[in-house]
């Protein structure tokens, strides 16, 4: 990365001097490193995680966090009200345009992910757009707040070793500016440690499969600059621009709450334009062009990142022994194009740290099949997702071909072209097949974990339609949402899902037999749904019934009806 400003003052809190001993060894100070530790704390297991870095830099990344992200973080014990106070306001941030330059013509116009109230019937929490950093700073908060987690920077992963009879991963961890290399014994490692991952290298016969071997590697620039382009957007707010000029590079501005933005576009060959080819002077001109001729603005440059791209998932989540995991860009690399990275990770994390506490509280009969359901649960996932984001990188670059070769084939502007039908109609067409690429809540929310998913090619799991959500009751499915029709003690709506322990399995039952969990009281807890008043039409949909109640796992997914306490005692047998 070129970095312009001054550099960030160092956080004292960070560099904990405190022994590298630990239950579960985190790598990777990033959001899914952070959000690991955090859920982890929550399940009462404590946690260390190093980084390899003495400071976070400021490269906003990540802005779109989803509906599924932002139900785990309710989870967890978020203050989600605050955090949507620092993102981008929904009137700002529920659009995309395309244009020609900022201060040109619009071609199209499409709304931005599901933001408006509607959505609640399905949803929580709708997606909201938030700078990354801001993000992680909240998470940083949250996590040093638990008491359980100790965060050592400067500090470099490098390899491990697996004793078998004690059953421990020892690391070997070097800090930085120092000679020695520490060796750090824990019962897990979790490799939150991105893209070019180390602890992913070092598993042996783990290695990154290609989703699409014709696409390759795609590089990207990205800029972070602070720029008020209010005088300039004539009205027509975004949360994206694309724009589709000749002269305009297929860039687009990424917004973080004005004035904050990414100005980003493909390097088509990084030879003849490398990271240095972007200086101060160059930025500044590309995105002067980008808002559109002869107009001047007061831009800021903080950074330039160049980042390479090709949909890629690890083979295997996790070492053969089940005792180091691989989670976010570690586990899987996606194109841009979806803002589905961090928040697969964030699910990672999710799907695995109840997994982990059950094995280290010995509440599993059989631990390695426990574990061995994160890779067949969350890799199909990470490869529909990245798929997805693929087709819409490729929907992106036919939308730009179909604008450059109607105006260069043309002599008229573009908005003169727009008035001949079969421009417009070309033009609108290649919009349309955007649509999906910027409303994804059937893949944010639907995902189901099961066999038929985990055999499933990756052209299977494509979905048909990646924005249709329909909640659904199936086993392995995230459990649907309504809304009690009562308030929860601390005054705000409650969901079906604030129902679901993050500790134990849930018994979602109509009539319950005390009976059925006697000797289960250490691993599940019972949900009257008639005492919580839940709807009538939830129960009606769920199909609850005094012989078949819903037993759901803590990170909300549905593990099967249960009529009798042998079904629960069956039920557990298989699955956990
Ligand atoms: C311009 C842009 C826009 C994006 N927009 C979105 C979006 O809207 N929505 C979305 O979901 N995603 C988006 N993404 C992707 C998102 O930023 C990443 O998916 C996310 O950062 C992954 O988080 P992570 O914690 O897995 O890895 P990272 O954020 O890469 O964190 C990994 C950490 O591990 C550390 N580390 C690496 N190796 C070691 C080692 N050996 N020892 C110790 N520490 C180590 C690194 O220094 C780093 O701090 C975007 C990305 C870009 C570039």
């Amino acid at each position: 990365m070129a970095y312009f400003d001054p550099l960030p003052t160092r956080d004292e809190r960070l560099f904990s001097k405190s022994p590298l001993s630990t239950p579960v060894l985190v790598v990777g100070l990033g959001p899914v490193g952070l959000v690991t530790a955090l859920l982890l704390a929550r399940q009462g297991i404590n946690s260390t995680i190093v980084e390899r870095h003495a400071l976070r830099l400021g490269q906003p990344k990540a802005h779109a966090i989803n509906a599924r992200s932002l139900e785990i973080l309710r989870q967890a014990g978020i203050d989600l009200d605050e955090l949507r106070q620092k993102g981008v306001p929904v009137e700002e941030g529920d659009r995309v345009r395309f244009l020609t330059h900022l201060t040109g013509d619009e071609i199209g116009c499409l709304p931005y992910e599901r933001q408006d109230k509607a959505v609640e019937e399905l949803t929580p929490e709708p997606l909201f757009n938030l700078s990354q950093p801001i993000l992680e700073q909240a998470l940083q908060e949250e996590v040093l707040g638990t008491g359980r987690v100790t965060i050592h920077r400067s500090h470099d992963w490098q390899s491990y070793e697996y004793d078998a009879e004690r059953q421990i991963v020892r690391s070997r961890i070097k800090q930085r500016g120092h000679n020695e290399v520490l060796e750090v014994e824990s019962k897990f490692v979790v490799g939150a440690d991105g893209t070019n991952s180390t602890v992913r290298s070092r598993i042996p016969g783990v290695q990154l499969e290609a989703i699409d071997d014709d696409r390759g590697l795609m590089n990207y620039v990205s800029v972070h600059c602070t720029m008020d382009l209010s005088s300039y957007t004539n009205g027509r707010v975004a949360q994206l621009y694309f724009f589709c000029s000749p002269d305009t590079r297929h860039g687009g501005f990424i917004g973080y709450k004005n004035p904050e933005w990414v100005y980003a576009r493909p390097v088509p060959d990084i030879t003849q334009e490398p990271l240095g080819y972007f200086t101060v002077e160059r930025c500044k001109k590309e995105i002067k062009t980008a808002i559109g001729p002869g107009v001047l603005s007061d831009i800021k440059i903080h950074s330039v990142q160049i980042w390479s791209t090709w949909p890629r998932t690890a083979s295997s989540y996790s070492d053969s022994h089940q005792r180091i995991f691989l989670a976010g860009d570690a586990a899987h690399t996606f194109p841009p194009m979806g803002g589905l990275g961090v928040n697969t990770g964030i699910a990672d994390a999710h799907n695995l740290v109840w997994k982990m506490r059950f094995v280290l509280d010995g509440l599993t009969a059989t631990p390695q099949r426990l574990l061995k359901t994160y890779t067949t649960e969350r890799r199909p996932v990470a490869v529909a997702n990245s798929i997805q984001s693929a087709v819409n990188e490729q929907h992106m670059r036919q939308l730009d071909a179909v604008v450059l070769e109607t105006v260069s084939n043309m002599s008229a502007a573009l908005p003169e072209l727009m008035l001949q039908s079969q421009v417009k109609n070309d033009i609108t067409t290649a919009i349309e097949r955007n649509r999906d690429h910027f409303d994804s809540l059937g893949l944010q929310l639907g995902y189901v974990y099961n066999d038929v998913e985990a055999s499933k090619s990756p052209q299977e799991l494509l979905r048909k339609d990646c924005s249709l959500y329909e909640p659904s009751f199936e086993c392995g499915a995230r459990l649907p949402h309504a809304w009690l029709l009562q308030i929860d003690g601390v005054g705000r709506k409650a969901s079906t899902l604030d129902l679901v322990s993050e500790r134990k399995l849930t018994l979602f039952a109509v009539k319950f037999h005390s009976s059925w969990i006697e000797d289960l009281k250490d691993l599940v807890v019972v949900v009257d749904v008639k005492e919580r008043r839940i709807p009538a039409a939830w129960i009606r949909a769920a199909h609850l019934s005094p012989s078949a109640a819903l037993l759901v796992r803590p990170d909300q997914h549905i593990m099967g009806f249960i009529g009798s306490k042998e079904d629960l005692v069956e039920c557990l047998s298989l699955c956990v």
